[in-house]
C-alpha cells in the first residue's frame, strides 16, 4: 500500500533514479553523507525493517548488494557503510517515515565518523549472557 503524503511512495524525480524493478527502486540521496550515497526503497509503504515481508527484505538486500558493487566501481571508496533505522518509538526519528536501505561510500578523509564508542569495553560474559537471554526470550 502507498501513502498519499509520503515522498517515497510518490517519488517522481527520474533524474536521480538509478535502479527500478517491480518491488523497489534506488536513488541518490537528497541529503547525501557523501557523493554516490544511494537509498534502496521499497515501492510499497513500510516504515520499519521488521515490517517488511520476508521476500521483500531479502530482495532489498540482494539489490543493495548489486548496487554496492556498482558503487565500488563508480567512486572507488575506501569502504561502504550499509545502514537503516527501525523507528521503534514511531516518533519521527527519520525525515521520511518510509523504510530505506542506505549505501554510503566512505573515504578515509571524509570526516563522517560514526561514533562506535562502546558503552563499556570488555563487557563481562555474565552481562553478555543476560543480554542474549533477554533477546532469546523474545524470539
Ligand atoms: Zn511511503
Amino acid at each position: 500500500m502507498k501513502k498519499k503524503d509520503c515522498v517515497f511512495c510518490n517519488f517522481k524525480d527520474k533524474e536521480v533514479l538509478l535502479y527500478e524493478d517491480s518491488l523497489c527502486y534506488a536513488v541518490i540521496s537528497k541529503n547525501p553523507i557523501n557523493k554516490h550515497h544511494v537509498l534502496v526503497i521499497p515501492k510499497e509503504h513500510y516504515q520499519d525493517f521488521v515490517e517488511l515481508p520476508d521476500e521483500l527484505a531479502s530482495h532489498i538486500f540482494l539489490v543493495a548488494k548489486k548496487l554496492s558493487k556498482a558503487v565500488r566501481k563508480a567512486c572507488n571508496p575506501d569502504a561502504i557503510t550499509h545502514v537503516f533505522d527501525d523507528v521503534t518509538s514511531k516518533s519521527g526519528y527519520n525525515l521520511v517515515a518510509h523504510y530505506k536501505f542506505h549505501i554510503i561510500p566512505r573515504f578515509k578523509k571524509d570526516m563522517h565518523l560514526i561514533d562506535w564508542s562502546p558503552m563499556r569495553t570488555n563487557e563481562s560474559s555474565e552481562a553478555r549472557s543476560k543480554y542474549a537471554k533477554d533477546i532469546k526470550k523474545k524470539l
